[in-house]
């Protein structure tokens, strides 16, 4: 198990390695050719940032048997798919805008898949060779006005609505993974990854019948029950076991 950060320091974007309260700082990009260097700094020495930058999010909806059973909703025969882009992410400690245009701004915990090489077309049994690690994310969403739509794009893509971080934690069992939203310190999800009703192969091989994936796409795996309203001045947290805490703060728009 490896776990990965990417920090600003002294006025430079590494990454690095995280070692207890320590960052070994990498030179190059942990995507590709990389070397950890013996430079090593203290945490509150730098600025976690989002630990990658995806071409793009690849999202499930419904994906949690105790999030169907509390909507009352079918299971889906198959997972269903939408982007968040890429101008929506944001890393650790970064504010979330509510926007001046929506009055149900939700958060959606949820665990979230790094790709670590370009994935087309890769069967479920292959899928492991394809994923780098894992992290958190809040999947904001203005709740009205994705319902207005219909389409799910405008209510999901405003700026700051993708927190991730704070760090890719590979080589862990991805199906195994305790999954918290506290806002203000109040629990307001918890599961278990467990309860995914698609597994993380299969959705690998759902999305890459379709599209490409690169180093660094993420892929967020859906949300738990208990999905709920946020309001401006709220710290809102998403705790994966194994992983670690990403913490925003709810701001005006
Ligand atoms: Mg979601």
């Amino acid at each position: 198990m490896k776990k990965y950060v990417r920090c600003q320091y002294d006025n430079q974007t590494y990454y690095g390695l995280l070692a207890d309260d320590t960052i070994h700082l990498i030179e190059g990009d942990i995507f590709a050719v990389h070397e950890v260097t013996d430079r090593i700094i203290r945490m509150d020495e730098a600025v976690l940032l989002a630990p990658c930058q995806p071409s793009k999010a690849v999202c499930i909806g419904l994906n949690y048997h105790d999030h169907a059973a509390e909507m009352k909703l079918a299971l889906p025969k198959e997972p269903l798919i939408f982007l968040k882009p890429s101008s929506a992410v944001v890393g650790p400690g970064a504010g979330i805008e509510y926007p001046a245009i929506s009055h149900n701004l939700h958060y959606e915990g949820e665990f979230v898949v790094v790709i670590g090489k370009t994935a087309r077309n890769v069967s479920a049994q292959q899928a492991y060779d394809y994923i780098f690690g894992y992290t958190c994310a809040n999947d904001v969403t203005a709740r009205d006005i994705q319902m207005a739509d219909g389409q799910w794009t405008r209510g999901k893509s405003f700026d700051t609505f993708l927190p991730l971080g704070p760090c890719i934690v590979s080589g862990i069992d991805p199906h195994t993974v305790d999954i918290k939203l506290y806002v203000n310190d109040e629990v307001k999800q918890s599961s278990n990854t467990c309860q995914l009703i698609f597994s993380v192969p299969a959705i690998i091989e759902h999305i890459t019948k379709v599209m490409t994936l690169y180093p660094g796409d993420v892929i967020l795996t859906g949300t738990p029950s208990g999905v709920g309203p946020m309001q401006i001045g709220d710290v809102v947290t998403v705790e994966l076991s194994g992983i670690g805490r990403l913490t925003n703060t709810i701001v005006r728009g």
